[in-house]
């Protein structure tokens, strides 16, 4: 096992394969499944091909993790923890070229993507700092005798993302995981194969060693066959709430333990006494990040009736300067959906929305760009009003940049409609007033509530849904209970006292 052999933080730069990383190198599938060919959101172009990972390619990938948990599992948590940190530390020095990676696998602009990159670097420096904090208990029990309480690794992890925010997605579970001494096999989403990678050099060059993470390419398939996977002892997703059923169900056929992150359908509630400039930034915060492709975001924004004039005029003001444009460009607010069929579907529900009596205000059309740019699919953010609890679009999530505004009279009235949703990941309350924020913070049902703010999400803090949102937790000292099991050790220190069962 190599250990803190530290290359220069070398890592590819360009959008170039081999695709998966396994045993410490890029390699092909030795047994491809066919190729993907993943498009580039902000030009609508061919970004690479991509060969599919077989079932075969998932089981060798697994093996190698299970190769090598018994070494890195040994190694104390404060020389993992170096590790980790030292990743951190490539990624902070290296946030732009990873961002512009980012740019060109999810058509975010590089504004938000260098942000994401950056929460990476902050979470893979919170768990190496976390790693030597990781430890048991001793319970003193009568006559001298005493328990020990292990943390010990689960063993090897199987990780599946999203698209919307690929490398933070994967850091969020990579970092603790490994923190916790577990190896780790993960399949990041068919449209965004390429920071997973990127990722995968940066712990090696941080001195992780061969084995420890490793990454397969491929659709849904590749996903299953990881799930299925009889040394897997864990599944750690990011997705849709459909996929999340399949994902419990398979693991279940071997009884692993799941975090599940699924989607949600937030409300976000400004009362009457709330700042109003601080809520129309929150509610662009809450709805058009990545092109709305979020999935705490407050796409529910109940708004008091008697300042939702003021508000929906500030927010449709404020809506109509963001800046739709090529993601590379600093100026950028707006950047490209991820592919056709996904805007396709976002402007699917704003038709929707307009035959069920909603009124839009600004947006919700498709906008072509000139030159390179003319086929990537850039929409315009959309706010809509005269919406009602029962529409399509109020109910379901669109996972696009679309906000729907909603009036409300009472507090008693605004808890129970922004509870009646099977979602429950985050909320939110605006008002000045720290009773009520923290009185309609508690009965929010959600795994985040954020008051006089939004989208926020420190590595500190831990994050997950409620409801059909998820199980589980990610982030903060929750990830730890969630990558470890515990082991008693009870040590007698007396004599075996088994009652009448021994005569001598
Ligand atoms: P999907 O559920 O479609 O896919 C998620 C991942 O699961 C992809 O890598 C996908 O592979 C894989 N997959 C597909 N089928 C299976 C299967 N049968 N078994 C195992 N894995 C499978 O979600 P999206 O990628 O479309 O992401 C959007 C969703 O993710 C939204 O609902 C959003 O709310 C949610 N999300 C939740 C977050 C949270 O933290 N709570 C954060 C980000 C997103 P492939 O794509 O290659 O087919």
């Amino acid at each position: 096992m190599r250990l803190f052999a530290r290359t220069m933080s070398s890592f590819t730069r360009t959008v170039s394969g081999p695709w998966n990383f396994v045993n410490g190198k890029r390699c092909n599938p030795l047994h491809p499944d066919g190729v993907m060919k993943v498009t580039e959101p902000a030009t609508g172009k061919l970004l690479c091909e991509v060969p599919k990972s077989s079932k075969e390619d998932v089981s060798s990938a697994v093996l190698e993790a299970k190769k090598a948990l018994g070494g890195w599992s040994q190694l104390s948590p404060r020389e993992r923890g170096q590790m980790l940190i030292e990743a951190g530390r490539i990624v902070r020095n290296n946030v732009e070229d990873i961002a512009r990676l980012e740019v060109r696998d999810t058509g975010k602009p590089i504004w938000e993507a260098r942000v994401d990159i950056l929460s990476c670097a902050d979470a893979l420096e919170y768990y190496g700092g976390l790693a030597p904090g990781i430890v048991g208990q001793h319970i003193q029990l009568g006559g001298g005798s005493f328990a020990m309480v292990q943390r010990q690794p689960i063993g090897v992890i199987g990780g599946i993302g999203a698209w919307n925010f690929p490398m933070q997605t994967c850091v969020w579970k990579v970092a603790p995981a490994l923190a916790c001494g577990n190896t780790f096999v993960y399949k990041p989403s068919q449209f965004t194969p390429v920071t997973a990678v990127t990722l995968a050099e940066v712990l090696s060059s941080a001195g992780v060693p061969e084995g420890v993470f490793n990454v397969v390419q491929g659709e849904g398939e590749a996903g299953a066959a990881l799930c299925h996977e009889p040394d897997v002892s864990k599944l750690s997703f990011t997705g849709s709430v459909p996929t999340g059923i399949k994902v419990m169900a398979s693991g279940a056929e071997s009884l692993k333990t799941v975090t599940l992150e699924l989607g949600g359908k937030s409300p976000l509630i400004i009362f009457p006494d709330a700042d109003m400039k601080n809520a129309v930034k929150a509610a662009l915060m809450a709805n058009f990040l990545t092109q709305g492709e979020v999935c705490s975001n407050g796409t529910r924004v109940f708004v008091h009736k008697s300042i939702a004039k003021d508000f929906i005029d500030k927010v449709v003001t404020a809506t109509k300067k963001m800046k739709i444009g090529d993601p590379n460009n600093d100026e950028t607010t707006v950047g490209a959906t991820i592919h056709a069929d996904h805007a396709q579907k976002v402007l699917d529900y704003i038709k929707g929305a307009k035959e069920e009596g909603a009124h839009v205000l600004c947006g919700g059309e498709r906008v072509i760009l000139d030159g390179p740019l003319a086929d990537g699919w850039y929409l315009s953010p959309a706010v809509l009003v005269n919406c009602t609890d029962d529409m399509k679009v109020v109910r379901e999530e669109v996972f696009g940049s679309v906000m729907s505004v909603l009036e409300f009279e009472s507090e008693e009235e605004v808890v129970q409609r922004a509870n009646n949703t099977n979602f429950g990941l985050a909320g939110a309350v605006f008002t000045k007033d720290i009773q009520r924020g923290h009185r309609v913070a508690n009965t929010i049902e959600a795994g985040t509530v954020w008051i006089n703010n939004y989208n926020l999400y420190p590595t500190e803090v831990p994050f997950g849904g409620y409801k059909h949102s998820g199980i589980g937790r990610e982030n903060g000292w929750a990830a730890i209970d969630a990558f470890t099991q515990t082991r008693m050790v009870y040590v007698e220190m007396g004599d075996v006292d088994c009652g009448p069962l021994y005569q001598d």
